[in-house]
């Protein structure tokens, strides 16, 4: 396992996510929302940033990209007005908290260092436990010859997300209303897909639990932390060869605009898993791996 741009990510200074190190700490809890109500913007308009991602991804977006980041910007601070999907509803930190998040852990595959499927094949992502459409619907903009599917077991974020991407004419994603441990054990979503991803939806080793199931043989999941530790690394490394995977990476970084530690875990899989996995509904959650 390679571990590069954090020396000592245990010593960074950002403040522990929700939850201890389980999830990226900007995403809104059902109890966070209940409580707040959503800020109105005085601008509705994202800032480009194009010097930004050129420097900290070595990419940025095409005019039509934008466009699509721009109105999906919209769409969620409408939907968020009745769903409570995020606290992050001013620009520039939904640029960078969930935009730039979303689409950084991605740098390989944009960059063309690693390859999105295989040849003369669409592209197949899933988005695990998606809640407002983060990471996938980014994704599904910046890919558009994939397919990408967004899971989430909550019925009325998926009813939004639905509607959200027929406005934005994104033909190239679906939506699935069910929890993950029923999908991984479906013929139609197991060992489908060539990439998944999964953000602040729980302890390590539950999302790996999640998402490798449903990746091909030969096919990466990318695990996306706020802080990274010891602990979870050691626990990671055996669940994930429980589930015919290894990990490949540790990518540490930090956020372009407040400087929030990241870890990005990188895992491919190079067997199959075991027809056990995941277990039944709410066992990988009561009793995690390894
Ligand atoms: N990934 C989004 C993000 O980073 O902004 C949303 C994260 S939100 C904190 C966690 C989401 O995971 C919720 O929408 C919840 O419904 C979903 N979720 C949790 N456990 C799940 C499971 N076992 N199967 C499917 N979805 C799940």
């Amino acid at each position: 396992m390679e571990s590069s741009g954090n020396p000592n990510p245990i010593a960074s200074p950002d403040p522990q996510p929700t939850g201890g190190n389980a999830v990226a700490p900007e995403v809104t809890t059902a109890s966070e929302a209940s409580e707040a109500s959503a800020p109105v913007l005085s601008d509705g308009t994202l800032p480009a940033n194009q010097e930004l991602w050129q420097q900290s991804l070595g990419w940025q977006p095409s005019e039509t990209e934008q466009a699509k980041l721009q109105a999906l910007y919209k769409g969620i601070i409408e939907g968020n007005i009745k769903l409570n999907l995020t606290r992050l509803t001013e620009p520039a930190a939904f640029w960078e908290k969930h935009l730039w998040d979303s689409l950084r852990a991605l740098r390989p595959w944009l960059l063309g260092e690693l390859a999105l499927g295989k040849p003369d094949q669409a592209p197949k992502i899933i988005d695990i436990g998606t809640g407002g459409g983060f990471p996938g619907i980014p994704a599904a903009i910046v890919f558009p010859q994939s397919q990408v599917t967004l899971l989430d077991s909550t019925r009325k974020k998926m009813v939004f997300l639905q509607q959200l991407v027929s406005e934005l004419k994104l033909s190239n994603v679906r939506t699935v209303t069910e929890r993950a441990e029923a999908s991984g054990q479906q013929e139609q979503h197991r060992g489908k897909y060539d990439l998944a991803l999964i953000r602040a939806v729980g302890p390590v080793t539950v999302c790996a639990e999640y998402c490798l199931p449903m990746v091909r043989y030969g096919g990466m999941a990318v695990l996306y932390r706020g802080q990274w530790s010891v602990e979870e690394a050691e626990a990671l490394t055996e669940a994930v060869h429980l589930l015919g995977a290894e990990v490949t990476e540790v990518k540490a970084f930090e956020t372009p605009l407040s400087q929030g530690t990241r870890h990005c875990i990188y895992i491919k899989k190079i067997a199959g898993t075991p027809d056990m996995f995941p277990r039944p509904v709410g066992v990988p959650v009561q009793s995690p791996l390894p």
